[in-house]
């Protein structure tokens, strides 16, 4: 998995005391459905959401109290829902990755026509005894299975709600679902929550952590296990920034928009230009995004940037081979290219390009990165 540590501050609730969510290297897409009974692994993507009564029992509750806890997440799906009642009043919902049924909950109680809440993991049955014992099983049907597998009541919905977003936005490519159930079954004119996602780019001074993690091995009681630095140099941490550390502005790198984007579009390369706020040294880059539901009478959206608050996808970091030595108003210039990777699509191959021609600091390269 992409790699974790503690947080560079204090800056986060209990949340960010938390590990990762566990999506360890999954080589296939599996369901529970597709489990078998004895497997031992924990390293199936959807597996990491469920499993009563197991040894995985305790990954499946870190993840989903990681998730319904994170107010700002769950609390602007609520707030999109409760204060924009006309988006699924009456309507058919369509709830892709149900988990708990948190979000058919929400929008089987603004009147919702009926909402078919899709889960391909046990917590399928979880979420049909909470809609049952929330009196809502008349207006919910939790449908046991994948997206790309199960055949719904009906031919077209009018809204698809989805919590797809992984870390650095992108990971776990949870939006290839999102994409294939409206193009199956939105009906035209339907809607689609949220609709725009954006990846962003700042700068930052981590001496201390680049310290800890990276340089680390150059000398461990004396040996040189700095084979293990590219490692943890090419795998990008999900980690808490504190907002004191950004040294440059921030860049927009892409915005999709779910309603409309096809799944090729979330490979992309983006160029940027990151302009120093201060005298400096860079260690990282770290990307973030925010996403935006436009289709509310008053806009809502949340970001997961450094200046907002917490979240359970904190940031990415991306440490630099190099430390950049900048001075205010120098100029940063790159571009950034995100890809699924090849053999697992899961993954997230990123090649990142950079050059400061600054005054202490001249330098250009290309580093590869890979989230697993
Ligand atoms: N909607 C819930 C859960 C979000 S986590 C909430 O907001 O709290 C995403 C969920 O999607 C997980 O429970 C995962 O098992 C499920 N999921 C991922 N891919 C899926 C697919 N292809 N078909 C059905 N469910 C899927």
């Amino acid at each position: 998995m992409a790699g974790t540590k503690n947080n560079h501050n204090e800056q986060g609730s209990d949340q960010n005391q938390n590990t990762k969510l566990p999506f360890e290297d999954a080589d296939e897409t599996m369901c529970d459905a597709d489990v078998a009974d004895d497997i031992t692994s924990a390293d199936y993507y959807f597996d990491s959401y469920s499993h009563f009564g197991n040894k995985k029992t305790f990954i499946f509750e870190a993840s989903l109290i990681e998730m319904l806890k994170d107010v700002v997440r769950t609390k602007s799906y609520r707030d999109v829902i409760y204060k924009n009642k006309f988006l699924v009043k009456d309507k058919i919902v369509l709830d892709v990755g149900a988990g708990t049924g948190i979000l058919s909950l929400f929008c089987a109680k603004a009147g919702a026509a009926h909402v078919y809440a899709v889960e391909c993991s046990q917590m399928a049955d979880t979420a049909k005894e909470i809609v049952k014992s929330n009196g809502f099983s008349d207006v919910i049907t939790v449908l046991k299975g994948k997206i790309e597998e199960i055949e719904l009541p009906v031919p077209k919905v009018d809204v698809i709600i989805s919590e797809w977003m992984g870390y650095f936005l992108v990971y776990e490519n949870m939006l290839d679902t999102v994409l294939y159930a409206r193009n199956k079954w939105l009906v035209d004119g339907g809607i689609v929550l949220p609709d725009k996602a954006s990846l962003y780019l700042t700068a930052i001074e981590d001496a201390h952590y680049k310290e800890d993690k990276v340089e680390f091995w150059n000398d461990v009681y004396g040996f040189d296990m700095s084979c293990i630095k590219r490692r943890a140099i090419t795998e990008p941490l999900v980690d808490t920034v504190d907002g004191n550390q950004i040294v440059t502005d921030s860049k927009l790198l892409k915005t999709m928009d779910i309603s409309k984007m096809a799944s090729e579009d979330a490979s992309f390369t983006s160029p940027f230009k990151l302009v120093a706020k201060r005298n400096d040294h860079i260690h990282a880059l770290v990307a973030y995004f925010d996403v935006s539901f436009t289709m509310c009478h008053k806009m809502i959206g949340f970001s997961t940037g450094p200046k907002s608050r917490a979240t359970h996808w904190k940031q990415t970091v991306l440490y630099l081979d190099d430390v950049l030595t900048v001075c205010e108003g120098e100029m940063i210039t790159g571009s950034m290219t995100i890809a699924p990777n090849k053999k697992n699509p899961r993954d997230v191959d990123i090649k990142l390009s950079y050059s400061l021609n600054g005054q202490h600091c001249k330098i250009s390269r290309t580093q590869l990165y890979k989230m697993r």
